[in-house]
């Protein structure tokens, strides 16, 4: 009998622990995912204010060559030596425009050529 209640004193304990494991998981797990939306980059906006200092397009064969002496066919963001992340990717961070992410087909008139 006294097995039996020692038994259910610990299976009691057990879920209770579980429980409150649980509990204080929740808040911790909400912080972070808060600070992993908060850090998630957006795109670009061409019309947010560093982007037009600097004549970003999300297209760069709509850049105006008239406008932007220095531009050439075959610039883009991918080709930048400014450019971060994956090949390919079709949205990449600029080491510019911190916590956003510029079109792999833009260009700016700070655009260098990338080592190849
Ligand atoms: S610095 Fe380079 S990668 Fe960044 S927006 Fe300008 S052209 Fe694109």
């Amino acid at each position: 009998m006294s097995d039996l209640k020692d038994k259910q004193a610990l299976d009691r304990r057990s879920v209770l622990k579980g429980a409150l494991a649980g509990l204080a998981a929740l808040p911790g797990l909400a912080v972070v995912e808060r600070a992993a939306a908060q850090a998630a980059p957006v795109h670009l906006d061409e019309n947010d204010a560093a982007a037009k200092a600097l004549g970003y397009l999300h297209d760069a064969k709509k850049v105006d060559a008239a406008k932007n002496p220095t531009y050439k066919a075959g610039q883009t963001c991918a080709n930048c030596l400014q450019i971060q992340g994956k090949n390919g990717d079709a949205w990449r961070g600029c080491n510019l425009f911190p916590n956003k992410q510029v079109n792999a087909n833009g260009w700016c008139r700070v655009w260098v050529q990338k080592p190849a």
